[in-house]
């Protein structure tokens, strides 16, 4: 089941992928780099021996994608052996990692969440689960996690509840993912999420509930919304497909322009061009082909040959094109060099305009709370204006749905973050010492 599971979430992260499995006796690994479907053989599924696992799918934030940071890690420590699969970005995970080496912890990876493991081993608390919540409350930043024993599963959301986690139930069994997709495939009920703060026991006695930790402001992430998550999930009570929906409706109402056809870029604007398409009353083409075989892990050859990059991954409908005023709708722009070779091959095949349509506000600042967006520095929207991107990436026009808009399609109440957009971010960041990617690889 969860190696099912972890083909539900493999948009989730690619790098890497691996499943710890229970029983009272004790407690398996397999985990490896690369893709769930090339990791999990027979053989390997066959050497998970259990009751229980749980699995886990990166996408590095913090650490470096190599082996040692594939998750879920294990350890052994005097509460026993202990799992652990985190999703999200730790923003204390350096200082903490210092202390607790000045204090003779030998870390193992330079995963941000492996410090976790250390404070619980560390930790005075008679219980196990005080040593959780006791290693928690010293953590700052994103974590949905899931922590395996040989006897118990307990599952935690930060009090910000940044990352999605839902709760579902299998015949008798409790299930836990980050998206209810997960749910679909095994053939799980979603009963409900897993609330901010929440820390959840389950055990042979059934589910226990706690709220160990100091209320916060709930901020769930609304890139999930916009990008992260798929469609056919709900994802903090909303449908994600009707949310993207209603993205594309409000941005053609913001932002009309006369075309001949709307083409979605596959697949992440595909169902804002729907919206769009719809609201407009422009016909809805599939104009730009996706190849589905080629991964993220594709290494991009020599500078000379680079630009087959993009065609190895999209290619548009020649025949839809020519001639015809296009309107290319995607969900977001992040350094705006995707969206300068679609522009221009669209163009290339003799459309007469090119408008690009984005279907949330423009990508001003890195995420520091589990999506792995670039420094600022890099990100087209933080020092250029709409106008100054227009002509970057060689469109007739570029609009972005507003903020406004946005918040409006999520039915926001005060509990989203959008920080990467309105530089509103819940959990004040210490942008020197740095909180992304290699934080721990840096030499020392
Ligand atoms: P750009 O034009 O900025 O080079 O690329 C824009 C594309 O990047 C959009 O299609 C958007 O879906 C995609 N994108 C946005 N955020 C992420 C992310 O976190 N990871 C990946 N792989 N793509 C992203
Ligand atoms: Fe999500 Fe953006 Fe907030 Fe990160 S900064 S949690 S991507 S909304
Ligand atoms: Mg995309």
């Amino acid at each position: 089941m969860a190696y099912l599971g972890l083909h539900a979430l493999q948009h989730r992260g690619q790098e890497s992928a691996g499943i710890v499995a229970a029983n009272t006796r004790g407690m398996t690994q397999e985990r490896d780099m690369g893709l769930v479907a090339d990791i999990f053989t027979e053989d390997r599924l066959a050497r998970l021996k259990g009751r229980h696992a749980i699995g886990h799918t990166r996408y590095s934030t913090a650490g470096s994608s190599q082996l040692i940071n594939a998750q879920p890690f294990l350890i052994d420590c005097h509460r026993g052996k202990m799992a652990v699969a985190h999703n999200g970005n730790l923003l204390n995970a350096a200082a903490l990692r210092l202390e607790l080496e000045r204090q003779g912890s030998i870390f193992s990876t330079s995963s941000d969440s492996e410090v976790i493991l250390h404070l619980v081993a560390r930790s005075s608390a008679r219980t196990l689960e005080g040593a959780l919540v006791d290693a928690l409350s010293r953590v700052e930043g994103a974590y949905s996690l899931v922590f395996l024993m040989r006897d118990r599963l307990i599952a935690v959301r930060d009090p910000h509840g940044f990352r999605p986690l839902s709760l579902g139930k299998l015949d008798g069994a409790m299930v836990v993912a980050s998206e209810t997709c997960a749910f679909d495939l095994i053939g799980a009920r979603f009963v409900r999420d897993v609330a901010p703060g929440e820390f959840l026991i389950i055990d042979s006695s059934g589910l226990r509930s706690e709220q160990p930790f100091p209320p916060q402001p709930t901020r769930q992430c609304i890139f999930e919304h916009v990008y992260f998550s798929r469609p056919d999930s709900m994802v903090f009570g909303r449908s994600v497909n009707q949310v993207r929906r209603k993205m594309g409706v409000a941005l053609a109402r913001e932002h009309p322009v006369p075309a001949d056809i709307v083409v979605p870029v596959p697949d992440s604007g595909l169902v804002a061009a729907l919206g769009f398409a719809g609201e407009s009353g422009i016909p809805f083409e599939f104009g730009l082909v996706r190849n589905h075989y080629v991964g993220r892990t594709f290494i991009e050859p020599k500078q000379e040959i680079r630009h087959f990059g993009v065609k190895l991954k999209l290619n548009a409908v020649a025949t839809l094109i020519k001639g015809k005023r296009v309107i290319l709708v995607d969900d977001s722009i992040v350094r705006g060099t995707t969206s300068r070779k679609i522009v221009t091959m669209v163009r290339d095949l003799g459309a007469r305009e090119v408008h690009m349509r984005i279907s949330s506000p423009p990508t001003t600042g890195p995420c520091y709370y589990g999506v792995d967006t670039p420094k600022r520095d890099d990100l087209i929207a933080s020092a250029h204006s709409v106008e100054e991107i227009r002509a970057f990436i060689r469109a007739d026009s570029l609009e972005y749905l507003s903020l406004e808009g946005l918040r409006q399609a999520v039915d926001d109440r005060d509990t989203f973050c959008a920080a990467c957009f309105d530089d509103n971010y819940p959990i004040a960041v210490n942008q020197r010492a740095g909180t992304q990617a290699n934080l721990f690889d840096i030499p020392r």
